[in-house]
């Protein structure tokens, strides 16, 4: 059976002497492994077309097993966010993730389309203005709303009250914000200013495109870094996965 997806490419690995699989993420049935024969050929023009961060319709044929790439055809290159480091470190952690918390085979529309528009995004911004680290945030949080894994920023999470605009925190076991007050109750918190809180519910409930208009400092992007650190290393169940990345993102 032959098949076409439209998909993202998150990873190569290397394997035989001349062969690779590739993990996709696809519109049509979520993160796929697939395999490339002989892509590592000197004369092989496959590779070229399947490398990390590339939107590409991809065509697989499939009998038993893993699926093998027969064809590529890049939609975008991503040329910039491959040549911004900055921007470079932010796509591979939000793939690490991808390649951590989503299993194989599901397939989700929306996080597709999500996770296209925050590359196509990142792809139009210059770096050092702050924008590049809003809309990695801002993916991240809505992404774990689709996971379902939605946080609650509105109410404390233990007593239910309306949350004050003032310092509270932020408990990942309990899936949100506590008041002031709950937090002296509970043991793993961190500390999250108002703003953060105020911008968690907007990410939450707007689009990824108008995030760049966000006026954020860079206090208020440590704190959401922190949340971010928090949830993924508490999602990934491995308490030291992501404390590289502590300082990436
Ligand atoms: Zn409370």
């Amino acid at each position: 059976m032959d098949y076409k997806y439209q998909g993202i490419i998150l990873n190569k690995k290397d394997i035989a002497e001349v062969d690779r699989i590739y993990t996709i993420y696809t519109q049509e049935a979520g993160k796929i492994k697939v395999i490339g024969k002989g892509v590592r050929k000197p004369n092989a023009k496959l590779a070229g077309n399947l490398e990390p961060i590339t939107a590409a319709e991809i065509f697989v044929a499939k009998s038993r097993g893993m699926g093998k790439v027969t064809g590529a055809i890049p939609i975008n290159i991503f040329s910039r966010i491959k040549s911004e480091l900055d921007a470079l470190h932010r796509v591979f952690y939000v793939f690490r993730l991808i390649e951590r918390l989503i299993p194989e085979q599901e397939k989700d529309e929306k996080i597709f389309k999500l996770f296209l528009s925050y590359l196509n995004e990142l792809e139009k911004q210059e770096t050092g203005n702050g924008k590049i680290d809003i809309l990695t945030l801002g993916f991240l949080f809505k992404l774990l709303d689709e996971l379902g894994y939605r946080l609650e920023a509105g109410r404390c999470v233990r007593c239910e009250k309306k949350l004050a605009p003032e310092n509270n925190y932020f408990s990942i076991a309990r899936g949100g914000i506590l008041c002031r007050h709950c937090a002296a109750k509970e043991t793993r918190r961190i500390k999250v200013n108002s703003q953060a809180v105020k911008l968690i519910r907007i990410f939450l409930s707007n689009k990824l495109e108008n995030f760049v208009k966000l006026q954020v400092s860079s206090t208020d992007i440590n704190y959401l870094k922190a949340v971010i650190n928090e949830s993924a290393n508490w999602l990934a169940e491995s308490p030291k996965m992501f404390d590289n990345f502590t300082k990436i993102l």
